[in-house]
Parts: C-alpha cells; structure tokens; sequence
C-alpha cells in the first residue's frame, strides 16, 4: 500500500483500535458499518456514472440497531482560545503562550490546554508563539473586531494530495455536485423545521408543512439555479418565524443602545450602565427577518458572528482532512471564499449557530445592553462579543447522538466526523454519505 501511494483500509473489530492513536482519523468501526450498510448493492463510486442510485442522502436514517463503539472521546479537553481585547500581544514563554496588555502579562495559556487560537482584531503574535503553534498543529485564526473571518495559519497542512485530487475531479462532474448539494439543502431545511418544532412557542403547522415540502423540492431539484431559489425561499419562510423562538420579552426589557460615536475598545463601557440615555437609540431583539453586510439589529449581528464562528470551523476542520476549502461543490468558487466550508456548513447553521444564538439571547447570557449602533450598523460591545464566544462553544461542546453511529460526542466532534467521512466517501472508500439532520 506505501509504494501505492494508496492508504489500506482500517481493521475490522481489532482490539487494537481502542488504543490506537490514530482511531479519531481512521474511523474504523464507523467506516466499517457504513461499507455493511450497502454491501448488497455493490456500489463502487468510481462507476457512478452508470447507475442511478449513489450515496448522497439527506434522508433520516433508519433507526440505529446496534450503536457503532464509541472509539474516540466524547469531547476534546482542549478548548478554543479566544483573544477579542484590542491591543493585545501574544508570546511564548516555553510551551506557554505569554498574553500582554500595556508590557504586563495578563493571562499565561498551556499550550498542551489549547486546540486553536482565535485573534479577534488587532492583537499581535510573535513568531516565536506562531512557529510554536504551528507545529503543535493548532491554527490561529484571524478575524476583524466585529467577527470577519479572514484567514488561518497552521502547520503543514493539506497534506492528502489523493482526497483532494478526488475532490477537484468530483467538482467537476455536474450531476455529482447537484446530487451533493441537494442533500446539503434539504439536510439544513430538515434542520430548520427541527428547530421551530423544538424552540418555537407556537410552532404554526403551515409552516412545518412548507418547510417540508421545499425539503422534498430541494431533494427534487434538477439544477443548482433552481435549488438556490428553493433555498433561498425556505430560509425566507424560517427566519419570518424565527422571532417565535426569542422567548426573551420585547418591552419592558428592551434598552436604550449606546451613542455611535464611542469608540469601539472602549464600548465595554455599556456594560456599567454609561449607555442609558445614549443617543436615543432603541435595541431590542424583536426579529423580523434576517440582514446582513452590515447587520442592522441585535439579533442579525448575532447571527452574523455565529456564522462566521462556523465557517472558519469547517474551515479548520476540511485542512484537517486534506480538502481544499476553497473548492465546494455548491457554493461558486470566488476569491477567498471557503466554498466548501461554506457548503459544509448549511446542515449545521439551523443547530449549532441559530441554536447558539438562541441560547444567548433565552438565557441572558447577552443582553440588549451588549450592542451598539454605528449608523445602520448594529454590533456587540466587547464584552457581548466574549458572551458570545462562550454560548458558541457551549453549543459546540454540547454531546449529540450521531443519527447513524447511535453514540453520543460533541457537535465539534459530529463535524469533524461529517467531514473525515465526506473524505472517505470521495475516494469511494464508503459507499454512501448521510449528511447531519436531527430528529
Ligand atoms: S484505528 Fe485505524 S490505524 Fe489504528 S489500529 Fe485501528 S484500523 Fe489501524
């Protein structure tokens, strides 16, 4: 298999596994049930071209029988850092990262305690600390202070020529990446409905039956054109009933917003109650459909940073892999844009970034004290923002049974899985790929 440059396929049962420090990239027991799953119909991705029924599904799976051996921990107990305080400079000191504000350390960070170092805005990191990073495999990424994802820094990485070799040949055969793409839709539309049914105080039955309905069309649909449009009308149709999940009240606890021309490093100053009486400015979370580029009300900045949080995820996670992120199969290719991150993520915007947002909002952890408006432009205070990292990883951290494997891990643990077995399924190592929905 080395001289074929080919990767043998992961042992069946072995005891070996458990103990393997390799078994949360090889999936073996995972790999194993889903090559069970259609062995009678012998399907070999590679001759797709002749047969009608291939792989991709959106739809639920069957009731798990037998749950897969839950190989690999739950959660990671390494957690993201996040740096958001303005001015900021990271540096190490052994395998310490060394966090200074003003020449005093302000917070030491093991690295050994770490799996990535977010920099939200303008805070510097010495090479010294990249280089270390780099080559304990933990990425940096860069956002600006209001949440844009511009990039990561990491190790060696891409390192699987053949899974992506795969993947660009696959992104070039149309059926394929509408096959693909459909099931992403439906698989988010399915989400979507999930969601009202689950946090909707009064889920409106019409409006299941929409959403079910645009499910069965997206899996229907004959070309990407179209499917955008199914798309696009469906998440119109869930965020017009969104606001029926925002179970925070819209009067007595709405709050006058800050003057806009405070200066951003020093907004955490609403925290104490300097913003009463501002410049007049009303925020509440009363949501009436969602906006962006620059968001215009609290709820819509919340999503917007959630998103971003989670593209720069799937991000990470498709370099884990070896996929290129640029390259989706769905979304078009456009400079910088992580095409295939951006598709990975569809199935997981209604559970994991809607949810977040939710949680943040129902539960106080932000409050309409936390944002400020700058023209039409509403974003978080920094100490929203930080409220807001913590209900985002909350969300992630929280465990899930997985619908096919029946065993319960985190959501940061679900996608990584999604993804290492999207890779597998591309080089025709598995038969099928179900994408995530929730009962
Ligand atoms: S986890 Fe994979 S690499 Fe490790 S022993 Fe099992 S089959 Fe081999």
């Amino acid at each position: 298999a080395a001289i074929e440059g080919s990767i043998p396929p992961p042992l069946v049962d072995s005891p070996k596994c458990p103990r393997c420090s390799l078994v949360g990239i090889c999936l073996p027991d995972e790999t194993e049930r889903l090559q069970k799953r259609r062995a009678s119909q012998r399907w070999i991705q590679k001759t797709l071209f002749d047969v009608a029924e291939y792989g991709i599904s959106s739809e639920p799976p069957e009731e798990v029988s037998e749950p897969v051996r839950r190989l690999v921990p739950a959660r990671d107990d390494r957690r993201p850092l996040y740096l958001d305080t303005q001015g900021l400079y990271v540096g190490k000191s052994g395998r310490v990262l060394k966090v200074k504000e003003g020449g005093r350390v302000v917070q030491e960070v093991r690295v050994a305690d770490i799996n990535l170092v977010n920099l939200m805005g303008n805070i510097q990191i010495s090479t010294q600390a990249v280089q270390m990073l780099c080559s304990e495999d933990i990425p940096i990424a860069y956002f600006s202070q209001g949440g844009w994802f511009y990039g990561i820094t990491e190790g060696m990485g891409l390192r699987n020529v053949m899974l992506r070799r795969e993947q660009f040949r696959l992104a070039e055969v149309a059926w394929f990446c509408r096959r693909f793409a459909s099931a992403l839709v439906a698989g988010k539309i399915r989400n979507c409905r999930t969601m009202l049914q689950r946090n909707h105080k009064e889920p409106p039955r019409k409006v299941l039956s929409l959403l079910k309905c645009f499910e069965e069309d997206a899996r229907r649909a004959s070309d990407l054109e179209t499917l955008r449009g199914i798309e696009g009308t469906a998440a119109r149709v869930y965020f017009e009933h969104f606001a029926g999940m925002i179970k925070v009240g819209d009067r007595d606890e709405s709050i006058v917003g800050v003057a806009s021309d405070l200066p951003s490093g020093d907004a955490g100053d609403v925290e104490n109650g300097s913003d009463q009486g501002g410049n007049g400015f009303m925020h509440t979370f009363d949501f009436r459909g969602r906006n962006r580029r620059p968001p215009k009300d609290p709820t819509n900045a919340l999503l917007s940073l959630a998103y971003s949080m989670l593209v720069k995820d799937l991000t990470i996670v498709c370099r884990a892999v070896g996929l290129d992120p640029h390259l989706g199969l769905y979304h078009q290719m456009r400079p910088g844009r992580p095409s295939l991150a951006l598709d990975l993520m569809e199935p997981f915007r209604p559970v994991i970034a809607d949810s977040a947002v939710l949680s943040a909002i129902n539960t106080r952890m932000v409050t309409e004290k936390h944002f400020v408006r700058t023209g039409t432009a509403v974003s978080l205070t920094p100490k929203g923002r930080k409220q807001f990292y913590r209900a985002y990883e909350q969300r992630m951290d929280t465990l899930v049974t997985h619908p096919v494997f029946g065993y319960r891990v985190n959501y940061r643990r679900i996608i990584e899985i999604q993804v290492r077995l999207l890779g597998r399924f591309l080089m025709a190592e598995i038969p099928s790929y179900s994408v995530f929905t929730t009962r």
